[in-house]
């Protein structure tokens, strides 16, 4: 606890850690501590029990549906979900397609989509990059021809995380071809049920498979599932990056290795004493809890500025660089910690139903699929490096 907190503030946190603690299922919990693999229902299990308590959109107005909550609560209750082992509420609805529709969507898509989101009745999926567009992502190909009062939509969209869980997709398209790439972009909303549509799992590094290929072959969309303008889309896409960007800053994810870390450190030994104790560990330790203090209060000055209304743009691709960075660090140092009990990484022993035995017997070889998955944080939402580029453009104008 932080012993500055105001009256308020402490019953506030103890409100969300009192309602986690009693509602949060057990058996959801001991996977997300474990580092385990979790599933759909896990997910739409949470949410819906956050729903009920009228938690289910932190970042979202009350008259939306959402908290209404101003940047410190939000920030204290992702603390207190994380730490506690609460999983992830998914991002792609509430903090990407959901503001989009509060932002640019039709009264009829308002009243359609964001209800169900609140209720994870719809599982969304994100279909922007494709093989040849990630970093340059304006030169994306999937087409949208209008014909009568549907779009036929052709192309490939690819690393769409959890497309095999989600049963509807937000694409850009082009809808122009002529001009400049941006401005022949449009929104579209895809049932994924719809004839056409085909899902490919990608493996990755850890032996996961959250990411997939999607294919869109003579896909028949209504009209009406266009957001906004046609050929309008790019400014929305900009928009939900900056919204994605902010979650990928993963404070959350942070403060929970941050604890677990302490935790391990504590009990690790070396040399006959905690590794704790050793001060270049410790040291280590310390900078990486001050970066994530530091990281918190920007992610919450950048909240509140969005909560005022203003847009956030480079301050966004700073939080995203920066969070990445953490949770890259913090996973590294929970591998030093296990020391070689973190090197083996057996795909399988992340299932809860593993009954087999693992190298050292209380969980650590879960660590590996932890740091592993933790690479790519760097790469989604767009490359660091990208995000260096986008920072430079703001501060230095067009040279870079
Ligand atoms: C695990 C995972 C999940 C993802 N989930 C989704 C998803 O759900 N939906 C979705 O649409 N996309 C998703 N993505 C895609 C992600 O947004 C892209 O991978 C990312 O934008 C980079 O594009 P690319 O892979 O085509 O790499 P490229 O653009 O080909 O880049 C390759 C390398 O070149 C560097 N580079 C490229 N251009 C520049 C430049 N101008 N200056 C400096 N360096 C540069 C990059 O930093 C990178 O290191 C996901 C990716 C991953 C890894």
């Amino acid at each position: 606890m932080d012993l500055r907190e105001s009256p308020e503030t402490q019953t506030f946190r103890a409100e969300v850690a009192g309602f986690v603690a009693a509602r949060l299922p057990p058996d959801i919990r001991a996977k997300v501590l474990g580092f385990l693999r979790i599933e759909r229902q896990d997910y739409v299990r949470w949410q819906r029990i956050l729903n009920e308590r009228g938690w289910g959109a932190p970042s979202w107005p009350r008259e939306q549906g959402g908290t209404g909550w101003n940047a410190r609560q939000r920030s204290l209750f992702e603390e207190e979900c994380f730490v506690a082992g609460a999983p992830r509420q998914m991002p792609f609805g509430l903090s990407m397609v959901g503001p989009v529709l509060q932002a640019f969507g039709s009264e009829h898509q308002q009243k359609r989509f964001l209800p169900r989101i609140l209720t994870m009745e719809d599982w969304w999926c994100q279909g922007y990059s494709e093989p040849g567009a990630g970093s340059d992502l304006a030169s994306l190909t999937t087409r949208a021809e209008r014909q009568d009062d549907v779009y036929i939509v052709n192309g490939q969209k690819t690393w769409t995380s959890f497309a095999h869980w989600a049963n509807w997709i937000f694409c850009l398209v082009r809808t122009r071809a002529s001009g400049k790439p941006q401005e022949g972009i449009s929104f579209l909303l895809i049932d994924m049920t719809s004839p056409g549509v085909r899902v490919k799992p990608i493996r990755t590094l850890d032996e996961g498979a959250d990411v997939n290929e999607v294919f869109l072959d003579d896909v028949a969309v209504p009209m009406a599932n266009l957001v906004g303008e046609e050929n309008r889309g790019w400014t929305i896409a900009k928009f939900l990056l900056g919204h994605e960007r902010t979650t990928i800053a993963g404070i959350g994810t942070c403060k929970r290795l941050l604890v677990r870390l302490k935790e391990l450190a504590r009990s690790e030994p070396k040399r006959g004493r905690p590794l704790i104790e050793d001060p270049r560990f410790r040291d280590r330790i310390v900078k990486v809890e001050i970066d994530v203090r530091a990281h918190e209060w920007s992610l919450m000055r950048a909240s509140s500025l969005e909560q005022a209304g203003k847009s956030i743009g480079a301050e966004a691709s700073i939080l995203k660089i920066r969070g990445s960075e953490i949770q890259q660090e913090l996973s590294q140092l929970l591998m030093e910690c296990a020391g070689p009990y973190a090197i083996p990484h057996l795909p399988e022993a992340l299932n809860a139903e593993f009954a087999g035995e693992t190298a050292d017997g209380h969980g650590l070889n879960a660590l590996a699929a932890q740091y592993l998955d933790l690479r790519k944080v760097s790469i989604y939402g767009g490359t660091n490096e990208v995000q260096k580029n986008l920072i430079a453009r703001a501060l230095l104008g067009s040279q870079p």
